[in-house]
């Protein structure tokens, strides 16, 4: 019946509450339940291992996916924490070149764990080649913070022909699955810094997995009790409020991040803008058949001063993160992806010039006028 209403009826609606019919679901804060016997309860005994305000967002979070199986973590990081935990020692990840610098630090550290990691530009899939002991292939699209663009239902195909037992996992964090629905092409587990556009308004950190592969599931779910890194109810509850507007808020931030693309690249001061709405870059045609639009964050090179560019800009904010209302600014190089040691950086193009921004939801004029003000200072 769900399956029926577009998404955005399915981001708004929530079933009212059984037991008192509020619309809003409740907040429970409980970390017990009580039990009849040992072992007979109403589906709820301790609430790191299940908690019915985080379980109405894990539902939630699937069916916005079209997963089957939504669970829900203390931050991304946790979340993909806990995917790389269905890993053991010898096993291979094919990540993409291209990706959140925390997730670089993470895979590296894995590697005293016996996992081994090769980093690879999948914006091209001709080169992908899995080995015999690959067991994950892991890509974000569009990538952070060079907004590459990946054809996940390629990178499916292709992965799949090639062995058959190799888990595909999509960082969607950057698109939402209002813009792209990875497990529809052909991903196994799809991954959300739930802290980003989800939640839409940066109170709140969290992280989020969906499947529909039982077995993944309950892997998954023995390692979300296990280790424990579970978001609190309240956190859960705010992750569903920011979801009832999130269509509105990712039209309004793909109109901005348009205007704002297109203006930059126009601009004397930006020697290059990254953002796939653009025509001439190289995965616009991709990016169009396979997202509902083109996203709200972009990089751009900047043709002079990086420090005074970013003191003379008055609205845009100088903050890690993105994906709230208001437009945020950062440096990756030294910022989000400063964890990723310098000459691997620069090998894969994340220079000091080099400025990622959040398009937020504000007018448009307010934007273009502080960027044109800062630009005049860079
Ligand atoms: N994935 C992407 C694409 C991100 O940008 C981030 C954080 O910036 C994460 C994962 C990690 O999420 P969190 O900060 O909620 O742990």
């Amino acid at each position: 019946m769900k399956d029926r209403y577009e998404f955005e009826t399915l981001a708004v609606h929530q079933e009212p509450d059984p037991s008192t019919g509020a619309l809003v679901p409740p907040i429970h804060p409980s970390t017990t339940f009580a039990q009849e016997e040992p072992g007979v309860h109403r589906g709820f005994e301790y609430s790191r291992t299940d908690n019915p305000t985080r379980r109405e967002l894990e539902e939630k979070l699937a069916l916005l996916e079209g997963g089957r199986f939504g669970l829900c973590f203390a931050s991304g990081m946790a979340a993909i924490s806990a995917v790389l935990g269905l890993l053991g020692p010898g096993d291979h990840v094919l990540a993409c070149d291209d990706l959140y610098g925390g997730t670089y630090r993470l895979f590296r550290a894995l590697e005293r764990y016996g996992l081994e990691f090769t980093y690879l530009d999948m914006s091209d899939p001709g080169t992908i080649v899995v080995k015999k002991n690959t067991k994950l292939v892991w890509l974000e699209s569009p990538t952070n913070p060079l907004l590459k663009v990946i054809d996940i239902a390629q990178v499916a195909a292709q992965v799949r022909r090639m062995k058959g037992d190799v888990l595909l996992a999509v960082d969607n964090t950057f698109a939402t699955p209002y813009l792209q629905r990875p497990l529809e092409l052909g991903a196994d587990i799809v991954v959300h810094s739930t802290t980003k556009y989800l939640s839409g308004h940066c109170d709140v950190v969290g992280g989020a997995v969906v499947t529909s592969d039982e077995g993944v599931y309950r892997r998954l779910k023995f390692i979300q009790n296990a280790v424990g890194a579970v978001p609190s109810p309240f956190d859960c509850f705010l992750v569903l409020r920011g979801l009832r507007t999130l269509p509105l808020r990712m039209e309004r931030h793909c109109a901005n991040a348009q205007r704002v693309a297109e203006f930059l690249e126009e601009h004397p001061k930006v020697a290059r803008v990254y953002y796939p709405g653009l025509g001439g870059h190289p995965g616009h045609e991709l990016a169009a058949r396979q997202m509902r639009s083109f996203g709200g964050m972009m990089s751009f090179e900047l043709r002079g001063d990086v420090r005074a560019f970013l003191r003379g800009l008055k609205l845009i904010t100088l903050a890690e993160s993105l994906g709230g209302v208001e437009s945020l600014i950062c440096h990756p190089a030294s910022m989000t992806h400063g964890a990723i040691p310098e000459e691997e950086r620069r090998r894969r193009g994340i220079g000091r010039n080099l400025l990622r921004i959040s398009v937020g939801i504000e007018s448009y004029v307010d934007l273009e006028r502080d960027l044109e003000r800062a630009l005049a200072e860079a």
